[in-house]
């Protein structure tokens, strides 16, 4: 099957005027303005109204926390109480079921908004929900959505001295079990892979080092990434120097994290050396600019961490220090949260879009994704410029960011279409609606 994507509006590729040929999974051709295919093709997709960008990708999430969204006990705080209110309601409610419908949530959002690969980092796992892995890679492959899914984890609970209370931690031999087992059936290292598995270690608050150092063991045996929370806060500088005496990315150090199969989610509070130290070892940070915002956390200094040698990549962060799950409102995030920090001029729309796909490709360890480009998968976002927020606009690639795009017309993953006039191909999202409002009700319960 070829499918040419011929003469886009505007497309985010070098020498693409004339748009791109996909044959089955990849991209084949660029094609230069006025050029036409090599071959014949199959069927043609006329995208003069379309702005066409490589699929985003999403590198830190909690697809669970769809279910507390503005939650009354937990808005308005900064990180450690905002997640010392949510820890009991999560821990009492989370169960497969209303796990599977914030799972789906999750996916459909970020897929509507242009979103073809994500990471979540799942690390609850309270007793009845030990198959959350499962859970989620169904539901991906239900949706046609590449994932990058982490088997966290938490085994630090507040008998020990850490944050979580007791009842959502696992021991490290349950963890380790179970990691291993999930890697040996879903991780995939081959090109064009639709579901890889990483191990994610909440954070230093939540785990042991010996777990953070068996997680790098293993890591290295299955050859997959490694994820964790850090440099989020002032709160957890002060929680490391208490318990550990150091700093964290000192504290990284010590449990062999300083490498590159790592990237972490947050990345604020480095110091100029923590971050040449973190350049230097190629360790990939996710940016999160709309959960930074909400929980007051900071600004990460990405220019200085790219300049460095680190991957910056992209992520939503969890639906509950967002609230939403659109990746491409988190570009406009980036680039107003960026140009506090740095200047107008020297954060740009390009910038966004490459932190969204070439560097949260990288923070993932992919190099078959994340661009434009011949030999690639095909993975597309294709948006529109038909709604009011659009009118009167004149650079379309500009306007995607500045005007605030919400939801691609149109998605592909892998060669086949997942969004066709902004809906999903295999998901009633009306249903899905009703279905996850009823799920998240019992989470206020409580109250
Ligand atoms: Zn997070």
């Amino acid at each position: 099957m070829r499918i040419w994507i011929k003469t886009p509006l505007a497309i985010l590729a070098d020498n693409a005027a004339g748009g791109l040929v996909v044959e089955d999974a990849r991209i084949v051709e660029c094609l230069a303005a006025g050029a036409t295919p090599a071959a014949p093709v199959d069927e043609t997709f006329d995208a003069s109204a379309h702005v066409v960008v490589p699929g985003l990708v999403n590198t830190h999430h909690h697809f669970f926390q769809t279910l507390t969204r503005a939650h009354p006990q937990a808005i308005n705080k900064e990180l450690f109480p905002w997640l010392m209110s949510l820890y009991p309601i999560w821990a009492k409610n989370v169960t497969p079921e209303t796990f599977r419908m914030g799972t789906r949530l999750a996916l459909t959002e970020l897929m509507m908004s242009g979103c073809t690969t994500a990471a979540d980092h799942h690390y609850l796992f309270p007793a009845g929900l030990e198959d959350a892995i499962d859970i989620q890679v169904e539901e991906a492959t239900r949706l046609g959505i590449r994932m990058t899914v982490t088997r966290g984890s938490m085994n630090l609970s507040q008998k020990d001295g850490g944050l979580p209370p007791d009842t959502v931690v696992q021991d490290e031999d349950t963890i380790l079990a179970d990691s291993e087992r999930v890697l040996s059936r879903y991780h995939d290292t081959s090109d064009g892979a639709k579901i890889q598995v990483a191990l994610a270690p909440c954070a230093p608050f939540t785990v042991t080092k010996h777990l953070m150092r068996e997680s790098v063991a293993l890591a290295e045996r299955f050859d997959c990434r490694l994820h964790t929370h850090l440099g989020e806060t002032i709160d957890e500088d002060d929680y490391c120097l208490h318990h550990f005496q150091c700093r964290p990315v000192d504290y990284l150090e010590d449990c062999g994290w300083l490498n590159e199969r790592v990237w972490l989610a947050h990345g604020i509070h480095f110091t100029d050396d923590e971050i040449a130290r973190l350049g230097r070892h190629r360790v990939g940070v996710c940016h999160c600019p709309t959960s930074n915002m909400v929980l007051a956390s900071g600004q990460c200094r990405t220019r200085e961490l790219e300049a460095a040698g680190s991957p910056v990549g992209l992520g939503v962060d969890g639906s509950a220090s967002n609230d939403n799950s659109n990746l491409m409102e988190g570009l406009r995030h980036a680039l107003m949260i960026n140009r506090l920090t740095y200047d107008a001029a020297s954060v740009t729309h390009y910038d966004t879009f490459r932190w969204a796909t070439e560097g949260s490709a990288r923070c993932l360890g992919r190099e078959d994704i994340g661009s434009i480009a011949v030999g690639k998968q095909a993975d597309l976002a294709l948006y529109t410029l038909e709604e009011l927020r659009f009118s009167g606009s004149g650079d379309p690639l500009a306007a995607l960011v500045l005007c605030g795009a919400h939801t691609a017309d149109r998605v592909m993953i892998g060669g086949e279409w997942t969004v066709v006039d902004k809906r999903p191909v295999t998901i009633d999202i009306e249903r899905l609606r009703a279905e996850h409002g009823a799920a998240a009700k019992r989470f206020l319960e409580a109250l």
